[in-house]
């Protein structure tokens, strides 16, 4: 058992150029590191009553803004993972508001390769383990919970289409007489190697992503598990080992800040999050000695991480900062949470358990080894029972033995339990007849009562065999008792099985082995897991857009909308660092080839000098062929070089490929995210627009001045066509958006929307909300024109 507290470390995020710092600093000592955290004056006025103005908080270590995620990994997860594969459970949540790089360091950046988080760097590093152990047979299963609003949704469903939260299985949490908690309807699905692993997160991801929207916010009000399930098993020992790592983003901690009686904010603040507030309500119950109850079962998250906090696991907490000058009241109730969560015991021990089945196997084989064994060494036969003749020749050796006088004298019956055990047997029954006949059989004077003691013995014996009739029934009576409960436990879980099929224990990974060889459809196949990422093109939308079905002025938007989108610039790179490494991988796989010819040619010249001293070894047998070629020791060094130059290239092959499929997922999730978000700003437009109409109707009599600070730069009264030409030429010539501002006196710009009606369109003046309006109504003026009610 390994009893620690939860680790607990900070992790700062680098600031924007357009933040203001916050005034911090970091002291690093070996054993821990301390974060000094000042509050200006102007802020501590509103924010504590005691006007404080310096925090200072313990962590095990601080990162500060440049640390790199690979630092991170080696420093916090990898030990965890160790544990883990070792066969104890662990748990990293990262805590903090959001925006302060929770997502970052537990899933990753979206951008680069370097930017992998902790669950692709743990995948690859544990996959890395299991290869190199052969001494034991791993099994591995990954499983990812999203918790949002009290509802459980499984990201890793491949039966279904996600385009909403609400379309994903939901999990349910069920308790057993145990209290054990096990997840009814989370998909634990098998992960042979790191690719199969990593396309099931890319799948958790994508529906993470597809499943929110503006008005659910699921990405910072909820919270997401990845769960790695390890379980290990040495070949031909009946004990398993379990583990489960858990991975947690949890939601965004910021709160609610009460507002006292003079607009001053007060220290006491609300949570946003119900069950972050239940969470904490744990940890202060947990920090408490001589409490009794904590209160896991408030809050589904609570419950699903009951082992992680002060139960069996080894726990590590990232408290993120972001220390932005705002942030400052944030980030010390983040510092505050992670001081408490230090303070709580866990008590971590190894997860094994005996096979029954491979027990009952075990202990067979070993009885018939010991019966052959011994058969050997007697010579005999042996079987459970003793024949009646060894049965009559123990009474006899007995009795002499009761007889015999001699204090020194022994009953030796050899070292054969049977006949050990009959003695016993025999004794005892002797001495509970002498009782009931009046110690007839211990006198001395066997002789005179030799007739009555025989008939006395007789009736004994008669005695005792219904005695043992009776034993043995009553034996059977049990046995099939046993039997009847045995059948009734295994109809009662295979009945539990077939209705909740799909019910699924994170507290008791075997249930995997019972599930595996009960309802294996229910597991993936390698074939699925490869299948995976293309399922994620099944929803509705994208398909849409995919099979070419979207509306030309769909299209014409969507083009307008990548243009300016974040991401594409990423997706641009990533396209040419793509190439890039394709291009260096192609030039490797040359190049080893190459090596592998020179090495494959120094072999066969090595070859040809051996025939060659062969065969003048043969012709002049007096030149002795032991001394050592010094052309072919040159050709052997050459060789080693070769092949250590083959292996460098090979491990460098193997890095791009693994680099190469990062990569292609990332674009594929970042070409998800632009579609994502083209649907929800297409959608909005629209609603937007209708809005926007109606404002219209009601100023349009005003003549206002407004600005038009990136797209237009004459003042005619332009149509919505030539607007949004000038809106594309200009945001071709200046996507920076730099362009001096124009101010001009029209106030709407009008655009035909059916023959009869002309509308007018507001600008708002927001350069972005601008663009966006101007492409959405030439998109919709193309459709207009294609439908022939555009204005011609
Ligand atoms: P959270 O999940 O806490 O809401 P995110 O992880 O989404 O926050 O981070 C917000 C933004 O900050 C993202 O764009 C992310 O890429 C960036 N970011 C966070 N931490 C770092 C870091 N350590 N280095 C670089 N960028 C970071
Ligand atoms: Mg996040």
């Amino acid at each position: 058992m390994v009893k620690e507290t939860i680790r607990v470390y900070a992790r700062l995020k680098p600031l924007g150029r357009r933040q203001q710092a916050g005034i911090y600093s970091v002291d690093d000592e070996k054993s821990a590191s301390s974060l000094e955290i000042i509050v200006p004056r102007d802020l501590a006025d509103g924010f504590v009553n005691n006007k404080r103005e310096s925090y200072k908080f313990k962590f095990q270590k601080i990162f500060d803004q440049e640390a790199k995620q690979d630092v991170v990994f080696d420093s916090i997860a990898k030990p965890v993972a160790e544990c883990a594969l070792a066969g104890y459970n662990g748990t990293i949540f990262a805590y903090g508001q959001t925006g302060s790089g929770k997502t970052f360091t537990i899933t990753g950046g979206a951008e680069r390769y370097s930017d992998r988080g902790i669950i692709p760097r743990t995948l690859s590093y544990i996959f890395d383990q299991l290869q190199k152990d052969n001494s034991k047979v791993y099994t591995t299963h990954v499983s990812y919970l999203e918790i949002y609003n009290e509802c459980g949704y499984d990201l890793l469903d491949p039966r279904h289409e996600a385009s909403r939260l609400e379309d994903l299985p939901k999990v349910t949490i069920m308790e057993d007489p145990d209290q054990n908690i096990h997840l009814k309807n989370l998909s634990l699905q098998q992960a042979s190697n790191e690719e199969e692993a990593l396309n099931l997160l890319f799948l958790g991801d994508t529906n993470r992503m597809i499943a929110e929207t503006p008005m659910n916010q699921a990405s910072t009000r909820s919270h997401c598990i990845f769960t790695i399930h390890i379980s290990s098993k040495e070949p031909g020992s009946p004990t398993i080992r379990h583990s489960k790592l858990h991975l947690v983003d949890l939601a965004g901690s910021e709160r609610v800040a009460k507002t006292g009686v003079g607009g001053h904010l007060l220290t006491e603040a609300k949570y946003i999050n119900l069950s972050l507030h239940y969470l904490e309500q744990v940890i202060i119950a947990l920090a408490e000695k001589n409490r009794s109850h904590i209160p896991y079962r408030n809050s589904m998250m609570t419950s699903v991480l009951r082992d992680s906090l002060g139960g069996n696991c080894m726990t590590t907490m990232i408290a993120t900062l972001s220390l932005d000058k705002r942030n400052i009241e944030e980030s010390i109730s983040t510092c505050r949470f992670a001081q408490r969560v230090a303070l709580i015991k866990n008590e971590a021990v190894l997860n094994e358990e005996i096979d029954p089945k491979l027990m009952i196997i075990q202990l067979k084989r070993e009885i018939q080894e010991l019966k052959d064994e011994l058969a050997l060494v007697t010579g005999k036969q042996r079987t459970s029972q003793l024949s009646q003749e060894d049965l009559l020749q123990l009474d006899e050796l007995i009795e002499t033995f009761l007889e015999d006088s001699d204090p020194e004298s022994a009953l030796d019956v050899g070292a054969d339990m049977r006949k050990i055990k009959y003695c016993f047997t025999y004794l005892k029954l002797r001495q509970n007849h002498s009782k009931i006949s009046d110690e007839k059989l211990l006198s001395h004077h066997i002789s005179e009562e030799k007739e009555t003691s025989k008939e006395a013995e007789k009736e004994e014996l008669k005695k005792m065999k219904e005695l043992l009739q009776q034993r043995d029934n009553e034996i059977n009576i049990l046995v099939n008792m046993l039997k009847n409960e045995r059948k009734k436990a295994q109809d009662a879980l295979f009945q539990l099985n077939a209705a909740s099929a799909g019910s699924t224990s994170l507290k008791q990974s075997h249930c995997i082995n019972v599930e595996e060889s009960q309802n294996p459809s229910r597991f993936f196949s390698v074939k699925e897991a490869k299948d995976l990422s293309s399922s994620v093109h099944r929803l509705p939308f994208l398909s849409r857009m995919k099979e070419g079905k979207m509306s030309l002025g769909c299209q014409e938007a969507f083009e307008v909308f990548k243009q300016d989108h974040a991401d594409s610039i990423t997706i641009e790179d990533n396209k040419q660092l793509l190439k890039q490494r394709f291009a260096e991988a192609k030039c490797l796989g040359e190049k080893i080839n190459e090596v592998r010819n020179r090495i494959n040619h120094l072999k066969g010249e090595i070859t040809q000098r051996h025939i060659r001293r062969a065969a003048l070894a043969v012709s002049s047998p007096s030149e002795v062929l032991d001394a050592l070629d010094p052309v072919e020791a040159k050709l052997r060094t050459q060789i080693e070089e070769e092949k250590k130059s083959y292996k460098t290239m090979f491990n460098r092959l193997k890095g791009l490929k693994v680099e190469i499929e990062h990569l292609q997922l990332l674009m594929e999730k970042a070409k998800m995210k632009l579609q994502k978000d083209f649907e929800v700003w297409w959608t909005e437009g629209g609603t937007n627009l209708q809005t926007q109409q109606e404002k219209t109707v009601l100023v349009s009599s005003l003549n206002t001045t407004m600005v038009y600070p990136q797209f237009v730069k004459s003042s005619q009264d332009l149509s919505a066509n030539s607007f949004s030409e000038t809106a594309r030429a200009n945001s071709n010539e200046d996507p920076s958006g730099k362009n001096s501002s124009i101010v001009f006196n029209n106030l709407t710009t009008k655009i035909r929307t059916s023959p009869s009606s002309s509308t007018s369109i507001p600008l708002t003046g927001d350069s972005q909300t601008d663009a966006d309006i101007l492409a959405f109504i030439k998109a919709r003026q193309s459709i207009l024109q294609k439908k022939g009610l555009g204005n011609k």
